[in-house]
């Protein structure tokens, strides 16, 4: 919780310090309301949510006084509004079992990281893990899996560089069902360069997995870093072009002030937002609270 809240008043001072001295008239002026949009969209929210908060504000009636706090609980609140419907943790409830949750993301992003601690938190919940190494692109990717698998005390299935994605994912399936393990979490190639490969790749993992269960994967979560600000936007764009994408985790919250393109996110694209990941062991992982990330951004 420090360690998010470290990450986050990085945030929450930039918007703070563009805030402050804003509001020093009686009434929000054309003026200083251009000024308050400005400071949302520096901090990363996008012109979208920072038009509909100059909106809202411009419409307050300020009945208890017009101050920086009250300005600044509006745009808590109309956060907390953004930000509610799509805090949706990752459920275990997949029948028949095993649930299958696609990994994907551009490498770097935190996704082998984010598997980890997605593990961690299922087995802290009593549920039966394994893991399957799809990325087979990089050999690096497989390795670093095999030792968070060991780590984690999880099976995991795997194939050489350069093998077959689909079928290690087919395989994992097989035998997840087969010793009863309630999540098969898989690594997938985070090639975005080569879309059209991509594409194919994660076609035919969905094709393969259909034939074991029509419901499969039941989960496509997409990683993304925070660090790169806007760029994590036009990530989300591509991928739910590429990928069938049904929700998000956001890493690398505690080194950023970019805390604020969540909430860009969530008014851009709607989609479900699991957890975000606050370091690098496999217990930095936080449930996405709206109301918390909205006190600490705008607080
Ligand atoms: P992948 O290439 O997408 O699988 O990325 P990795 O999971 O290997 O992560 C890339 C780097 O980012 C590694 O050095 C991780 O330790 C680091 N990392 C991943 N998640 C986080 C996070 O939430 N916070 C921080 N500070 N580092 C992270």
């Amino acid at each position: 919780k420090d360690r998010l809240f470290g990450g986050f008043s990085k945030t929450s001072s930039r918007l703070t310090e563009n805030l402050t001295g804003l509001v020093t008239k009686a009434k929000l002026d054309e003026q200083t309301l251009d000024e308050i949009e400005d400071a949302l969209i520096v901090s990363d929210l996008g012109p979208a949510t920072a038009a509909s908060i100059r909106e809202k504000l411009s419409q307050e009636r300020f009945e208890k006084g017009l101050s920086e706090d009250a300005v600044r609980k509006i745009i808590q609140e109309e956060i907390t509004g953004i930000l509610e419907p799509v805090a949706i943790p990752l459920e275990i409830d997949a029948f028949p079992r095993p649930q299958v949750i696609l990994v994907i993301g551009v490498n770097g992003s935190g996704k082998t990281t984010t598997i980890a601690k997605l593990a961690h938190l299922f087995l802290e919940q009593d549920y039966g893990v394994m893991l399957a190494a799809g990325d087979t692109f990089r050999a690096a990717a497989i390795g670093q899996l095999k030792v968070w698998a060991e780590r984690l005390g999880v099976p995991i299935i795997s194939g050489k560089e350069g093998g077959d994605s689909a079928s290690i994912v087919y395989e994992g399936v097989k035998q997840a069902t087969a010793t009863g393990i309630d999540v098969l979490i898989v690594d997938t190639a985070g090639r975005l360069q080569n879309r059209t490969e991509l594409m194919d790749e994660l076609d035919k993992i969905r094709r393969v997995l259909g034939r074991l269960n029509p419901e499969a994967p039941h989960d496509v979560v997409l990683v993304l870093d925070a660090t790169t600000g806007q760029n994590a936007l036009s990530q989300i764009e591509v991928f739910r072009e590429v990928a069938k994408v049904t929700g998000l985790v956001m890493t690398k919250l505690d080194g950023t002030a970019r805390g604020g393109v969540l909430v860009a996110a969530a008014k851009q694209f709607e989609l479900p937002i699991h957890a975000i990941g606050v370091g690098e062991t496999m217990e930095d992982l936080r449930p996405f609270e709206a109301s918390d990330l909205a006190a600490a951004i705008a607080g």
